[in-house]
């Protein structure tokens, strides 16, 4: 399908410094020239998303949520700001909105907003005005406070796929890599970009670690059928298109994925009863927290359960259990913060068994313990220590040759 309006996302490390910032605006101008009406969004230079949180945490050990969102969302207003600047002295006109501007309403959770509405007359206006239009990524705006709010960590990606869809564009996530691969190319230097990959294999490469693409912009990208195109700030060589359907591969393992980011969480002593693990998740998820993995074990009467967590939503769950106490009694929490997760992927798993097996293999001939295992139809998680993350990831992915194009039977 041919579109006459493209949002092109640009990532911290494409806007890092004034000459990138120059660069970006030179890309976008390009777009215009081609004859698109163009959408510009771009994220907080560099590490300046980092660099805000720290210094939130130096004046505040716990930072209150609605200032922190209004702290944050500074870096990208920033950004687009001077992207805009470097637009007009290439002799075109441009205007830079924050996200509430553009009209990006969300829920009211502080620091992981969900989308739900894009009010795009501003933005559509400016564009009929013949504007290149620049949208700050990662905030919004609640209608239930009247605040600004954050989208979570990348959320830039899912600003870019929401404007797509409510325009009716095309969505191009440009960043420092030029795809996604078979496994973090910082790691794995012999990864190889992939032509297409699916919807179902990406929200598993996102959710357990592939920072590439943010989980929530895939979600967005399948749930209003956009087709993203995932490439590189620095050249103009076709991506990776993220799309509905089988890959054009049809590999049995697509992809090895990791994340370093996990903290997983010990209870012991909790009562053996009908309604306790419904009790406690019911109180994690209230606290917007993301459980991943879980296990839990019956031994003497007593349970002992495991969960993992993002390392940000730490606070969030440790609040969460002390307040389960009353009902729940005396049970024994521990914090385990020296693991990390290894991943494959790969939608050909369902129809063929024993990549389970290969993969626990791989890692135990070399000396690679397990200490928690997941699984969904088209995924293998397994949680190891952390200082074995990068050895784990590229040895996987030489025990699955993903370096070699794959063998297609049909
Ligand atoms: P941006 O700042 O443009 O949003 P990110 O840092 O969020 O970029 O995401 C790009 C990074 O994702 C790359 O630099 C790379 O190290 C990492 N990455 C992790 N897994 C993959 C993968 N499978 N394919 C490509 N990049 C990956
Ligand atoms: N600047 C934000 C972050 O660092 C959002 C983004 O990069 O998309 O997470
Ligand atoms: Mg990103």
């Amino acid at each position: 399908m041919d579109f006459d309006t493209v949002v092109m996302k640009f990532g911290g490390s494409s806007v890092a410094d004034p000459a990138k910032i120059q660069h970006v605006a030179r890309r976008l101008v390009e777009a215009k020239q081609r004859g698109l009406r163009v959408v510009g969004t771009v994220s907080a230079m560099g590490k300046t998303t980092d660099g805000l949180i720290d210094l939130a945490h130096q004046v505040s050990p716990t930072p209150n949520a609605r200032e922190f969102d209004m702290l944050l969302s500074t870096g990208e207003r920033i950004a687009c700001a001077l992207v805009a600047m470097a637009i007009h002295d290439l002799g075109q006109v441009a205007i830079s909105l924050t996200g509430s501007q553009a009209g990006i309403l969300t829920d009211g959770a502080h620091m992981k907003a969900k989308i739900r509405e894009i009010r795009g007359d501003r933005v559509k206006d400016a564009l009929d005005e013949d504007k290149i239009v620049l949208v700050a990524g990662f905030q919004g705006f609640s209608r239930d406070t009247m605040d600004v709010t954050t989208l979570g960590r990348g959320g830039t990606d899912a600003t870019a796929v929401a404007l797509a869809a409510a325009l009716g564009a095309a969505c191009e996530i440009y960043s420092d890599v030029p795809g996604v691969f078979t496994a973090d190319p910082r790691i794995v230097p012999n990864a190889r970009k992939l032509p297409t990959i699916s919807y179902e294999e990406m929200l598993e490469m996102s959710a357990s670690g592939a920072k590439v693409l943010m989980l929530r912009a895939v979600e967005l990208a399948r749930n209003h059928g956009v087709r993203i195109h995932a490439r590189s700030t620095f050249s103009d060589e076709e991506g990776t298109w993220v799309q509905e359907g089988a890959s054009m591969e049809q590999p049995i393992v697509s992809a090895v994925t990791h994340s370093e980011n996990d903290v997983v969480f010990t209870l012991s002593d909790i009562p053996d009863r009908p309604g306790v693990a419904a009790l406690i998740f019911d109180v994690v998820g209230s606290a917007h927290v993301n459980v991943d993995t879980i296990i839990q074990n019956v031994v003497h009467g007593n349970a002992e359960m495991s969960f993992s967590v993002p390392a940000e939503d730490v606070p969030a769950t440790q609040g969460a259990l002390e307040s389960t106490r009353a009902e729940l009694g005396a049970f024994t929490v521990e914090e385990n913060h020296d693991l990390g997760k290894v991943s494959l992927i790969g939608a050909g798993m369902r129809s063929h068994p024993g990549v389970a097996a290969k993969m626990f293999r791989t890692l135990a001939d070399h000396g690679i313990n397990l200490q928690m295992i997941s699984t969904s139809p088209i995924k293998i998680s397994c949680m190891i220590a952390r200082s074995e993350i990068p050895n784990a990831v590229r040895e996987l992915h030489a025990a699955f040759e993903l370096e070699n194009e794959p063998f297609n039977e049909a």
